[in-house]
């Protein structure tokens, strides 16, 4: 299937005017390219809930809070359209950084906890960068349903919150992390690691299953401390932070509950490589403890 792509707002819209015409409901994976399985997968969920898929490619200038990590940040368009081609979307919006932004724009979120702890601390103003460019797309692309990994945790909970509090008229859809066969979440920053960085980077996800093992037989505090222990001593890995929290509301999780998920959340460097994974800890589990 080709693939059409666009680069300006109008051009993307009069597509979309005439397929609404036709009744077609309309899906929206936004991204910032250097594409993956992970993205794969959203675009796979979304076809199969929605008749036109557009797969958007904007590395977006204001959520970056470390400027060699923009500048660093891949940018594969050719592997990227070829990968789209086989993947079954219908367009790619690629729109330049001047016609996303005609004029600067600061917009600032405030959700407590859910905007302010882990990557709201570690990466700040990142969150309004982000939000203001979800926002942006979802009102250029007015979709039905998007959809969005959980390998951003945090970022999928404060999009759905965005998305309540202005009202968009959108489906938010979580969508599992995806991961290489030996665990390593999948990221687009996964290509900047040495081959001995990629080995190194191993350790995030083998302590995170570790700590999802023991959940609930150990209190939090216990896990806490055995995952902080373990990330610590793991060669190559400079931990930033490792946190249990309220999947929901991003509070501290003091004991296990059979109200709300926790989530295990963690973020840490591997060749100077900013890597975040997590894994949610069900409260199924702790109902059947
Ligand atoms: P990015 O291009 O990194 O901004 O990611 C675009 C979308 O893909 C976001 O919704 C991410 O959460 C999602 N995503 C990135 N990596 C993965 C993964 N390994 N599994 C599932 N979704 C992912």
């Amino acid at each position: 299937m080709s693939v059409t792509v666009f680069e300006t707002i109008t051009g993307l819209q009069t597509w979309l005017r005439d397929l609404r015409t036709a009744g077609l409901k309309v899906g929206f994976v936004p991204t910032m390219g250097a594409l993956h399985d992970g993205h794969i997968s959203l675009i796979n969920s979304g076809k199969e809930v929605c008749d036109v898929l557009v797969v958007s490619i904007f590395v977006n200038p204001t959520q970056f809070n470390n400027p060699d990590d923009l500048a660093k940040y891949p940018r594969t368009f050719d592997a990227d359209l070829a990968l789209l081609e086989k993947s079954g979307a219908s367009a790619l919006f690629f729109p330049s950084v001047d016609e996303m932004y005609p004029k600067p724009e600061k917009n600032h979120w405030d959700f407590g906890l859910l905007s302010t702890s882990l990557e709201g601390h570690f990466r700040p103003g990142h969150f309004d960068g982000m939000l203001t460019v979800v926002k942006k797309l979802l009102q250029i692309v007015s979709p039905e349903s998007a959809f969005f990994g959980e390998k951003d945790f945090q970022q999928l909970a404060l999009i759905r919150r965005m998305v309540l509090e202005e009202g968009l008229d959108v489906k938010i859809i979580g969508c599992p992390i995806i991961r290489e066969n030996d665990g390593l979440a999948m990221s687009s920053r996964n290509t900047r690691l040495s081959a001995e960085g990629r080995i190194h980077a191993l350790a995030i996800s083998r302590i995170l299953f570790s700590m999802r093992e023991q959940a609930v037989i150990v209190s939090p505090a216990e896990l806490l401390s055995w995952g902080n222990d373990a990330l610590r001593s793991s060669e190559g890995i400079e931990l930033e932070y490792l946190s249990i929290v309220n999947a929901r509301t991003f509070e501290r999780v003091d004991g296990w509950s059979t109200e709300d998920d926790a989530v295990v959340l963690v973020a840490a460097y591997v060749d100077g490589v900013r890597l975040i994974d997590n894994v949610v800890i069900k409260k199924i589990l702790v109902a059947m403890a």
